[in-house]
């Protein structure tokens, strides 16, 4: 499997984390990307760089003020008196007038979910080729590949159109998808990270050509708490093209897996031309965003049921933090993925 990775994007190293009300270190951190490349090495893979790919690819999933925003920011927030090295959004609208503000702070809140997605100097190269390494892995699959991966940094699926949120920018899985449909009339997006994937159900939450099933640790008191819930089936065109299939806090191997069966027989009944997976790996129970409790065999599971699909799959990758078993659980992943 090619398997691709852009280094210039370990230069997104966020500093700012906002969590029950204090400042900790960011965990989305450069060191991620070379556990999960240890962990392709363990499974005998390694990476290549992703090309680059025309900015249209990001337009048709995001709109322009929201990348005006995302390239100019940085600089924008130096200009202030008295900032921060980051751009942390501290104001976000609310109630029914609203009207879209010229200066950053405001624009930041705007644009900006939570505290969690803080950019810098180098934030938005790093995500462009973050994005560019998603699209690496739906071009290979347009030519022909089983399967390929993308080790994306900073991750996706909590970006929506214009809203940046959970360490994400760019929703890389999003864009693959759309790349992908250009090939296929319907295109599936299977998201295993342990957080549900808000951003990718709400860029396609009133579209029938895409469907988006999330299989995630129930957020009545998790992150992103205000979606996620099994209710959420789609608008418009996209009624039904929708489902989230929220699971206990602290659920174990047998139940994650047959949530993935079941997520895998609504895809296979949409028959969709290509797969994208956004895969995280923060299911793990040693995770530090810990919200289920499943074991690193079960990442072979998963992929073997996956691989079992027998669709063209695009493999975005998403979360999982910093522990000393990121690597194991890629590997695992990887060689249940090749076995098939
Ligand atoms: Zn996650």
């Amino acid at each position: 499997m090619r398997c691709f990775f852009a280094p210039e994007t370990d230069a997104h190293d966020p500093r700012f984390y906002l969590v029950r009300g204090q400042v900790a270190a960011n965990k989305e951190l450069p060191q991620r990307a070379a556990l999960l490349i240890e962990g392709l090495a363990q499974a005998g893979m390694t990476t290549e760089a992703p090309a680059h790919f025309p900015e249209a690819a990001l337009s048709a999933i995001h709109s322009d003020r929201y990348l005006d925003f995302l390239r100019h920011a940085h600089a924008e927030w130096q200009a202030l008196p008295d900032q921060g090295a980051e751009v942390v959004a501290n104001v976000h609208p609310a109630g029914p007038v609203r009207a879209y503000p010229k200066g950053i702070v405001g624009r930041a809140g705007w644009h900006m979910a939570d505290a969690a997605c803080p950019m810098g100097p180098h934030s938005w190269a790093a995500a462009r080729r973050s994005a560019d390494t998603a699209l690496a892995a739906a071009q290979a699959v347009v030519d022909g590949a089983r399967a390929a991966y993308a080790l994306c940094r900073p991750p996706g699926h909590h970006a929506l159109a214009e809203v940046a949120g959970g360490h994400c920018l760019l929703n890389n899985a999003a864009i693959a998808a759309q790349h992908l449909r250009r090939h296929h009339d319907r295109v599936a997006v299977l998201d295993i990270d342990v957080h549900h994937g808000n951003g990718t159900q709400g860029i396609f939450w009133t579209r029938g050509d895409v469907l988006t099933v999330s299989v995630h640790a129930e957020t009545s008191a998790y992150y992103p708490f205000f979606t996620g819930y099994a209710d959420e089936t789609g608008e418009g065109d996209g009624k039904g093209a929708n489902l989230n299939i929220p699971l206990p806090r602290d659920e174990t191997d047998d139940a994650w897996c047959a949530a993935i069966e079941t997520a895998l027989a609504r895809i296979a009944a949409f028959n969709p031309g290509a797969l994208v997976l956004s895969l995280g790996l923060d299911a793990h129970e040693a995770d530090p965003l810990r919200g289920l409790a499943v074991t690193t065999p079960a990442f072979g599971t998963a992929a073997r049921l996956i691989a079992g699909a027998n669709l063209p799959t695009a493999i975005v990758q998403e979360g999982g933090y910093l522990s000393r078993h990121l690597s194991a659980n890629l590997s695992a992943f990887m060689i249940g993925w090749n076995s098939h």
